[in-house]
């Protein structure tokens, strides 16, 4: 009989709860130590919550926007008012519907786990070399377990500026905005990645005044130019500040207000300030580099692309990694992780193929390679944008911001990667990701028949424009 390998997981996010259901089916004792909450911070914290605060964002934008083209008006009975929509929001139930389906869902994981066989621990894990875990339970005792292999999963956390030190009542970081009772009069955004854009966006739609501060040129500096044009273009019209090329030094916090001071001298004012600058990842203090982990200077755990580090025995999946700060990819790293532990069948990660999303409204859905790796010489292909201004459904709908964007090989005509920006891009992506993923010429994908009207006609139509008589 072949021995069990044992298994032990440090975390469980999405890169350690994947990897454990994985390593059970393929009949490992897996243990999970985790320190916060099965789910980990994706469930608890970041993922999760922030996209059910968006669901309510996105109800209060798409009403606030389009109900006086589509002919819907509110009657609050007053004679006079049809003009002003009476709709606002609760935010004390916002935020305890937010908690409590994050909960819920972590709850979910968690039973999972147990029905897979999976042993979980609360409590604290460190290395003791490369073999071994020590977990400090939360009732402070210690648990030594023997692994056969180990997946650090630890996740990250977000990044302090100093000057800046959140105090969790109005200068807050993105787990502390659940705990706020009241919607913020005037809400300082510092930082305008994805975090920041996609909390700006839904605070705004929510009903607070909110100054997005971006250090760059323009908000979501690492996402497709266009698509960021179009948001920002967006969030302008709809009243928000947008500060470009202004970089927080110090926020301060004076009775109910915060003030802001910037680089160039310039003070901004407002009743909280968002703290999105990024996020560290929780690999210190942990044994790794004694069990001879190699951390990279921003103290990320260097893997290959099976996962592994540089520890015999020891991989790391996820944010901790810093390969790409997505649960889609923290979890598909993890079973990577497992497949080649276990010795299954295993593709190396590939990050060409990854979708990803910023929840913002429009959001913007991207797949495959980038418009600026295409500039950048990166690889041929011809590209077509389509704005989503002509698209039956869009005009039917009052949607007039948005764009689909398809990049193809010159000579095969396969589909390398592409762009949506649309309200819920991020389904309409998985037509692109299936196209990418399996190679599919622009013929292919344009030969399949579309619903009309729909948005999805947009992408067939684009497929349609990069055909070229010279590759029949
Ligand atoms: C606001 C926000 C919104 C996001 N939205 C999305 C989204 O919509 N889609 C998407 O794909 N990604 C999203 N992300 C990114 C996503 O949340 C992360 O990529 C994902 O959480 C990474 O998973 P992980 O398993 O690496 O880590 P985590 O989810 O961070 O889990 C790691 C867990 O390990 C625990 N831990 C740490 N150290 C120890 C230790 N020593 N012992 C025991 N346990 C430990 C932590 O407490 C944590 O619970 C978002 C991120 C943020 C900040």
């Amino acid at each position: 009989m072949t021995p069990v390998t044992r298994i032990v997981i440090v975390g469980g996010g999405p890169g350690g709860y994947e990897s454990a259901l994985v390593a059970a089916q393929l009949g490992a004792e897996v243990t999970v130590v985790e320190r916060d909450g099965v789910g980990g911070a994706a469930v608890l914290t970041d993922c999760v919550p922030s996209k059910t605060l968006i669901a309510t964002a996105e109800v209060m934008t798409s009403f606030a926007d389009s109900h006086h083209e589509l002919g819907i008006y509110v009657d609050d009975g007053t004679p006079g008012t049809l003009d002003r929509p009476i709709v606002g929001v609760d935010l004390n139930v916002v935020n305890k519907r937010v908690l409590e389906l994050a909960q819920a869902q972590s709850v979910d994981i968690a039973n999972g786990l147990r029905r897979a066989g999976v042993t979980l621990l609360s409590g604290t894990g460190r290395l003791d070399g490369p073999r071994r875990v020590v977990a400090t339970l939360d009732d402070g005792t210690e648990q030594t377990l023997e692994a056969d292999a180990i997946l650090v999963s630890t996740g990250a956390t977000p990044r302090v500026l100093p000057g800046a030190e959140p105090d969790g009542e109005r200068v807050l970081d993105w787990k502390q905005v659940y705990g706020l009772t009241e919607l913020p009069r005037e809400l300082i955004v510092v930082g305008s990645g994805v975090t920041g854009a996609e909390f700006a966006g839904a605070y705004q739609a929510l009903g607070s005044k909110v100054t997005l501060v971006s250090s760059r040129d323009r908000v979501l500096p690492g996402e497709d130019p266009d698509a960021a044009e179009v948001l920002e273009g967006v969030f302008k019209r709809r009243g928000m500040r947008v500060m470009s090329r202004s970089r927080a030094q110090s926020v301060e916090r004076c009775g109910d207000s915060v003030i802001v001071r910037l680089a160039d001298g310039q003070t901004l004012e407002g009743s909280h300030c968002l703290m999105a600058v990024g996020a560290v990842p929780n690999t210190s203090g942990m044994g790794l580099e004694e069990a001879g982990v190699f951390l990279k200077e921003s103290g990320h755990i260097r893997v290959d692309r099976v996962s592994r580090t540089t520890a015999n025995g020891v991989y790391a999946a996820g944010d901790c990694t810093g390969v790409f700060a997505l649960a889609s990819v923290a979890a598909m790293q993890g079973r990577i992780a497992m497949y080649h532990m276990l010795g299954d069948a295993v593709s190396p990660l590939d990050l060409k193929a990854v979708a990803s999303n910023v929840f913002t409204d429009p959001e913007i859905a991207t797949c495959g390679y980038s418009q600026a790796a295409i500039e950048a010489g990166e690889i041929d292909a011809h590209t077509v944008k389509l704005p989503l201004s002509r698209n039956p459904r869009a005009k039917m709908q009052g949607i007039h911001d948005g764009f689909v964007k398809l990049f193809c090989r010159p000579g095969t005509g396969i589909v390398v990667g592409g762009v949506v920006v649309a309200p819920r891009a991020s389904e309409l992506i998985h037509a692109v990701s299936l196209a990418v993923d399996l190679h599919l010429t622009v013929d292919q994908v344009a030969s399949a028949f579309t619903v009309y009207p729909s948005l999805s006609g947009s992408l067939a139509e684009a497929a349609r424009r990069l055909h070229r008589r010279d590759r029949v």
